[in-house]
């Protein structure tokens, strides 16, 4: 059985990367779409053969609630959208697929945690990295201790941005680069060592006369130390190109470059003195497919996704901590919650 997935926002990501990756999926199919541009809904529709009535506008997107075809909705809008949409979502009692970052503040996170709970479904954000073979094999051996107990991350994240997009404006956007891609150095930092850090010490590097970065940060420089003595040195970025984490053991080490990256991720392994390439067989399911499969396997067999809502809570305390740590210029502490 394939449930039916609704896409809200046909942007780049969600038309270029998640739509073409349905044929792929076992047990999801993509069912409805939700845009505010017509000729969009009109083209997608034609391309996807999704019947008119399965088309939504933002104005009537409520009224998902009456169609029993749709059994999650996919938000793939600008991150400051993402919690309003997720809470609708909810709330016509839908099952939820945000993309990352969950949400621009650790306050709207829990109102969506709080929101999909109340509804009795689930609520997944969109971390495809954790259905990449890659970097799935990276965490067991980081965590298993393949290269020795860990002693050092590094993740660098980073792109060069172009000017005049909904990136570039903090109403939209909730921040700069790292709401946008140092969140997967940090995401990397957190899923490789499995462990929440204590602290976080951040620095910002921003040219302000860049036109670019009137409200938003370009490069963030941050530390996080975890509870087993792991160090995470972490980069953001945006005016430069970046992917790639090296996790440092006592042993060796495991570099990842690209690591996070839609496709070509290359590992190798240094271990008992021999440094190696590893190299996996392409898998049947691209971690984009794996993604929307496992949201509708969790939901078929009522289990919790790994990468739940909780999961993107997570990662906006971590960045809370560390924009207030740039503001302030000293290490901050989280605290559990
Ligand atoms: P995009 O600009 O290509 O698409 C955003 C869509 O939102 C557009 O279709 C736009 O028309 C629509 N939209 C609705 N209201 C809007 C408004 N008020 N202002 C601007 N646009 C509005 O962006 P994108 O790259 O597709 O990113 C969308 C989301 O997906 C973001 O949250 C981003 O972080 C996430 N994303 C994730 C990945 C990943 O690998 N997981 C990759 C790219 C983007």
């Amino acid at each position: 059985h394939k449930l039916g997935y609704a896409i809200v926002g046909l942007g780049s990501y969600a038309t270029k990367q998640i739509m073409p990756r349905f044929v792929e999926c076992e047990h999801s199919q993509l069912v409805a779409l939700v845009s505010g541009t017509p000729a969009k809904l009109t083209r997608y529709a034609a391309e996807y053969n999704i019947p008119a009535a399965n088309c939504y506008s933002y104005a009537d997107f409520d009224r998902i609630r009456d169609n029993p075809a749709i059994d999650i909705v996919y938000i793939v809008l600008p991150n400051s959208m993402h919690a309003e949409y997720s809470i609708r979502a909810a709330r016509a009692g839908k099952h939820v697929m945000c993309e990352k970052p969950m949400a621009v503040s650790v306050a709207e996170c829990q109102a969506m945690i709080a929101a999909s709970r109340g509804a009795g479904r689930k609520l997944m954000i969109g971390y495809r990295s954790r259905f990449e073979p890659y970097n799935k094999l990276a965490i067991q051996l980081a965590r298993g201790g393949h290269v020795g107990p860990t002693q050092l991350i590094t993740a660098e994240h980073g792109f060069n941005a172009q000017p005049n997009q909904w990136r570039l404006d903090r109403a939209l956007s909730g921040g700069g680069s790292m709401m946008d891609i140092g969140i997967y150095s940090l995401n990397a930092a957190r899923y490789l060592t499995g462990e929440e850090p204590l602290t976080v010490t951040a620095v910002e590097t921003t040219d302000r006369t860049d036109p670019r970065f009137r409200t938003v940060e370009d490069r963030i420089d941050f530390t996080l130390k975890f509870p087993s003595g792991v160090i995470a040195n972490c980069l953001s970025s945006y005016s430069s190109g970046h992917n790639s984490y090296h996790v440092i053991g006592t042993e060796g080490y495991i570099d990842m470059e690209p690591a996070t990256s839609y496709e070509g991720h290359r590992m190798t392994i240094r271990r008992d003195g021999k440094t190696e390439p590893r190299v996996l067989p392409k898998p049947a399911k691209s971690q984009f497919a794996g993604q929307l499969d496992h949201l509708s396997e969790c939901v078929l067999a009522d289990r919790q996704p790994i990468v739940a809502g909780e999961e993107g809570l997570a990662d906006l305390r971590v960045i809370e901590a560390i924009y207030q740590s740039m503001r302030e210029g000293r290490t901050v502490r989280l605290d559990r919650a």
